[in-house]
């Protein structure tokens, strides 16, 4: 199939080109040309492992292109899957601003039927505004499909290639039928592709992640609670999760949840609600509970050093939302970082891709470090933010001799907290 993406981001750039991949001619279209060129030149923007090798092969074999030019490209394609970015807008609902643009843009490039898919995360209606959009622009046949997207960065080749489901939200048999048969390759084990309605589709993207950062919330209030009356949360933890129905996923208390999508849609769902004049109790708590548990690290750090943090030097581990991807889009480091600073602290910071990203956030508040135990040179704590794996075994003793006093505040629960008290080390974490 001849197939556009528009919108070559993380989401755009992974289904390009795993579409590519499964044997699709792909054009994947952004407006930043900067990355376009980086792209042509078979290098990626992000980090995210395993995509690099895939884009150069495709890019080599014809398969997947890269262009600024939305207007030819839609007109040679099929498939149009919009995939741009709907970030919050000020009111927390979601800006829907690009979708429309390029829907708008869309409808005037038609020359005869497509098929429009919606990727990005919208809000219930948008699939029908998008198709009045275009119905307003151009007379030839189309239809708009829902198709929201559920990887997780840092592992979302294989979440891509291999998705636990597919969802296609379709008001139209016919289209329904020619995204079932392009997503066939991906579903050979027997994962479902569920069709249903473009508003169902829409919500299900939202009800997927507020369920997982509900799970999040949750554990974390549970472990706080643990710290107050002498319970272990890893404990509590492996006895809950034994019960297939509660299950071991996304049951890990730490600091936090961000990234790109579980704030932003959480709060523009709370906020579709609330145009409906309706109210979700849960989900609000549950940002409130992520609010303050991204300042959990702050609270101990300052209950260590008695409120002197003024002048205090922090080494911190791990600056990304989460391992395995640079992204930063509301990561708990960035409230953690910034409460230091504001304290008068010192901070030197390491995360193995995301330093270049951090910088256009702290610019040069802070210092950063490509090897992690330089960042530890005459700090006065350790603090661990972001679980990335190369974190788990460090040489401990090589950490003591380099910290000015042996204290390891430990956002994500990566150390065993009897080997960590042997070791001689004033250690934190969390709920136990
Ligand atoms: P992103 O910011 O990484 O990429 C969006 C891209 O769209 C950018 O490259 C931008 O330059 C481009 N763009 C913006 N306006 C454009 C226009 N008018 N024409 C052409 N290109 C334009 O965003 P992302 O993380 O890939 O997310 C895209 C959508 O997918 C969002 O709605 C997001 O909520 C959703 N989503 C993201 C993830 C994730 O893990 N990142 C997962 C599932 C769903």
């Amino acid at each position: 199939m001849n197939i556009c993406i528009i919108g070559t981001g993380y989401v755009g750039l992974v289904a390009g080109t795993c579409f590519a991949e499964s044997g699709n001619d792909v054009i994947c279209i952004d407006i930043n040309e900067e990355k376009i060129r980086i792209l042509n030149s078979g290098k990626i923007p992000i980090y995210e492992p395993g995509l690099e090798e895939l884009v150069r092969r495709n890019l080599k074999e014809g398969r997947l292109r890269f262009n600024t030019n939305l207007d030819k490209a839609v007109k040679e394609s099929f498939l149009i899957f919009i995939a741009v970015g709907t970030p919050a807008d000020k009111d927390d609902s979601a800006d829907v601003k690009s979708v429309i643009k390029v829907a708008t843009k869309i409808g005037k490039a038609m020359n005869e039927y497509k098929i429009i898919v919606i990727k990005s995360t919208v809000p219930v209606g948008t699939a029908k505004k998008v198709c009045e959009i275009i119905r307003g622009a151009t007379t030839y046949e189309f239809e708009v499909v829902s198709n929201p997207e559920f990887l997780k960065e840092g592992a979302a080749v294989d979440d891509f290639m291999k998705p636990d489901r597919v969802i296609i939200g379709s008001n139209e048999q016919k289209a329904a039928a020619v995204m079932e048969e392009l997503y066939s390759p991906f579903v050979r084990t027997g994962k479902p592709i569920v069709v249903m309605d473009t508003k169902s589709a829409e919500l299900t993207k939202y009800a997927a992640n507020a369920m997982l950062a509900t799970r999040i919330s949750f554990i974390n209030e549970l472990a706080n609670l643990c710290e107050q009356v002498g319970a272990n949360i890893d404990l509590v933890k492996s006895g809950i999760s034994s019960d297939s129905r509660i299950g071991t996923q996304f049951l890990f208390p730490g600091a936090g949840y961000g990234g790109s999508c579980f704030p932003k849609d959480l709060r523009a769902l709370i906020q579709t609600a609330a145009e409906k004049k309706t109210e979700m109790r849960i989900l609000q708590a549950v940002e409130e509970v992520n609010q303050q548990q991204k300042l959990k690290l702050v609270d101990m750090i300052s209950h260590h050093f008695q409120g002197k943090i003024a002048g205090k030097v922090f080494g911190i581990w791990g600056l990304s939302f989460k391992p395995r991807t640079d992204d930063m889009r509301e990561a708990p480091s960035i409230v953690i970082i910034t409460e230091l600073l504001g304290k008068g602290a010192r901070v030197k910071a390491h995360d193995p891709e995301a330093i270049e990203e951090a910088k256009k956030i702290f610019g040069n508040r802070i210092e950063y470090y490509k090897i992690p135990y330089d960042a530890l040179a005459g700090a006065d704590a350790l603090v661990i933010i972001t679980e990335w794996s190369e974190f788990r075994r460090p040489n401990f003793e090589r950490i003591k001799k380099l910290l000015n006093q042996p204290v390891v505040f430990d956002g994500r629960n990566i150390y065993d907290p009897k080997r960590m008290k042997e070791m001689e080390f004033d250690y934190y974490s969390i709920g136990r």
